[in-house]
């Protein structure tokens, strides 16, 4: 048995480039960039996960005595552990339309997958709290691309009903606005929403514990690291991707995360 994997787990917002006028141009990543970056981790023989997956893949390196977990490993999954021990997880925060419009076709033609963290209650509408913030208009995924990115592999995860820091409202608010964003997604497309996004990265110890409480297997922060040994799955590090992030300065990142965190 391989007995040290790595897990990376990229962090994007929107796939496209930036509009000139754009606030906050550094969640962008063009089409050629992504391409690039996905191509640049296959080739270095990284194998992407979903991050349902990555737990599953997680939990038979380090958690391994549970026979369950040996159970979830039957079939497809098996091919995720015979000889690897790279491993990537694409996510993209808020769920913009243009990781459908833009983003899905580079994933699709390198057969990789990923995770779309949905702000559900602005689901088909704009980045409304984004807007108060002063940036552009984005229109944001509908429901049918939704299912259609779950039928090609995508796991969607939830990122809040409306954005807020969860730290700053009333653990109620805080609670209501986890809690209802998976029973919305849970119910609008019929699946189970798995893994949550502490908006802007904002978390302490209360609000990890109301995710937990509502159910949810894991939860990503914006801090920067791998998923290692010994991880609490609701501080899950990631390595943010910006548009200035060119090539030579992702191949460090990926280096250097790997090496120092
Ligand atoms: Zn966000």
């Amino acid at each position: 048995m391989i007995q040290n994997p790595k897990f990376i787990i990229l962090l994007y917002h929107k796939i496209g480039k930036y509009p000139q006028n754009a606030k906050f141009p550094g969640l962008y990543v063009t089409e050629e960039d992504f391409d690039r970056q996905i191509k640049y981790l296959k080739n270095s023989g990284y194998t992407f996960l979903t991050l349902s997956e990555l737990k599953t893949v997680y939990d038979y390196y380090f958690v391994g005595a549970d026979p369950a977990v040996k159970l979830r490993l039957t079939g497809s999954l098996q091919n995720l552990i015979n000889g690897k021990n790279k491993y990537a997880t694409i996510t993209f925060d808020d769920g913009s339309k243009s990781v459908y419009s833009n983003g899905l076709k580079v994933m699709a033609a390198n057969g990789v997958s990923g995770a779309v963290f949905m702000v559900s209650g602005l689901i088909g509408g704009f980045n409304d709290w984004d807007i108060k913030n002063g940036e552009n208009r984005d229109e944001m995924l509908a429901a049918d691309e939704l299912k259609e990115m779950i039928n090609y592999g995508i796991e969607i995860g939830a990122h809040t009903k409306t954005h807020p820091r969860l730290t700053r409202i009333s653990p109620d608010k805080a609670f209501n606005e986890i809690a209802a964003s998976k029973k919305d997604l849970e119910n609008l497309l019929g699946i189970n929403i798995n893994f949550f996004a502490y908006p802007y990265g904002d978390f302490n110890e209360e609000v990890a514990a109301l995710v937990k409480k509502a159910g949810f297997l894991g939860a990503c922060i914006t801090k920067t690291g791998i998923v290692k040994r010994g991880v609490d799955f609701f501080t899950l590090k990631r390595v943010a991707i910006r548009h200035n992030t060119d090539f030579f300065k992702f191949k460090r990142k990926i280096f250097k995360v790997k090496l120092f965190y």
